[in-house]
């Protein structure tokens, strides 16, 4: 049975998080030496927080540079060298991913603790033999060149796959805008979850710390609302701290396609009664009024999905369209898969104009907005843009 321990943690204060940090170590045999049951004397250890784009931390779109400090501090007590690393969406470029740490918080915890921040950029071509969606994929470097992995994902709503947690934080693997290649081609969410499944399997990783003390609700993972859910959780298995997870946010773990996909490979039953929790139960930090993606589907409608999604999707899912604080910038542009977003000029103004037909729904334009000036309409709402 897998185990995942959940740490009460209201506050980013250093010593809360150090307490919730330790907390979740002691249930995983802490022996006075950190992370030692995971890290050995000598070892090159990746830490991969949520960096989706150049971010303030009281945004919460990305991982709290306060937790990342005192894993750090974990993986050092044990003797691991620490790198710091992800590949944001967007284009896989130095200067961005150097605004990304620094915006985060994390370029002044990588000197505080002396760790390495990643200025690799390569990749490197990777087979996935028993890969389901792919059989070879381009993977950063600063993945394969690590001898552990400690995934650091925060706790997300997501408008595509419904959740955005420790398996969804390792589609950070995909260099830069290769990810958005991939949502051209895995057109709706069950078809995407298998891609993120076929990470998962391919790379997983030795430990996971979720950053559940501020998680994001709403449509997220960027444009969603800050949300106190107060919990650091931590597993070795992903897909059990992603139950955790949304058994304490409320949502039904196999309304999540990624989740329902696991089931179906057999990597889980998708229930929380099959998890071992230790620490907090789930029952005393659930966050009853945690609001869902506006393209949530309970279960019903969920498993009608799966089977007619990318038909029924232009009619029933929320269509991307600019708002007034659209400054023309050209991220969503770039990071469209189906290139149909065009920068136009009105007056002195430029402005995103999305094409009528031909979205995929896979809200990368609205999930890569670094101003949340891509709104979303339902089917029934008219809008003249
Ligand atoms: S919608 Fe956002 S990303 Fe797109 S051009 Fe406008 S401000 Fe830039
Ligand atoms: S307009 Fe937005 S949601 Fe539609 S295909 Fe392009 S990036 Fe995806």
């Amino acid at each position: 049975m897998n185990k995942v321990a959940i740490a009460r943690c209201l506050s980013y204060n250093k010593e809360d998080v150090e307490r919730g940090i330790k907390e979740v170590v002691k249930y995983f045999g802490d022996h006075g030496n950190g992370l030692g049951n995971y890290v050995k004397n000598g070892d090159r250890v990746l830490i991969k927080p949520n960096l989706l784009l150049a971010s303030k931390p009281e945004s919460c779109v990305t991982t709290h540079p306060s937790l990342i400090r005192e894993i750090i501090y974990q993986v050092q007590d044990a003797g691991g060298k620490v790198t710091i690393g992800d590949s944001p969406g967007g284009p896989n470029n130095l200067s961005y991913i150097k605004l990304a740490y620094s915006r985060a918080g994390i370029q002044k915890v990588a000197l505080e603790t002396g760790a390495k921040l990643n200025e690799d950029l390569s990749y490197e071509y990777v087979s996935f033999p028993n890969g389901k969606a792919i059989k070879k994929a381009k993977i950063c470097k600063f993945v394969l060149n690590a001898d552990k992995i400690i995934t650091v994902p925060k706790l997300k709503t997501h408008m595509f796959t419904t959740f955005s947690g420790a398996c969804k934080v390792q589609y950070g693997y995909i260099p830069g805008l290769e990810k958005s290649i991939y949502h051209g081609k895995f057109k709706e969410p069950y078809s995407f979850s298998e891609l993120i499944l076929d990470i998962v399997e391919r790379f997983p990783p030795n430990f996971v710390f979720m950053d559940g003390i501020m998680g994001m609700e709403g449509d997220g993972p960027n444009a969603g609302r800050p949300k106190k859910v107060g919990v650091i959780i931590g597993g070795e298995d992903p897909i059990s701290v992603d139950i955790a997870a949304l058994s304490i946010i409320n949502i039904e773990p196999n309304n999540v396609p990624y989740i329902a996909n696991a089931v179906k490979r057999k990597l889980t039953t998708g229930k929380i009664s099959d998890i071992q929790i230790l620490g907090e139960r789930i029952e005393d930090v659930k966050v009853l009024d945690y609001k869902r993606p506006g393209s949530y589907k309970s279960s019903p409608v969920a498993n009608a999905f799966r089977v007619l999604g990318r038909f029924v999707t232009p009619f029933i899912s929320p269509k991307p369209y600019p708002l007034s604080n659209c400054t023309g910038c050209g991220i969503c542009e770039v990071n469209c898969p189906k290139k149909i977003i065009r920068i136009v000029s009105e007056g002195n103004r430029k402005r995103a104009k999305v094409g009528t037909f031909g979205c995929i729904r896979c809200y990368c334009c609205h999930e890569m907005c670094p101003n949340k000036a891509m709104g979303l309409k339902k089917f029934y709402q008219v809008s003249t843009k």
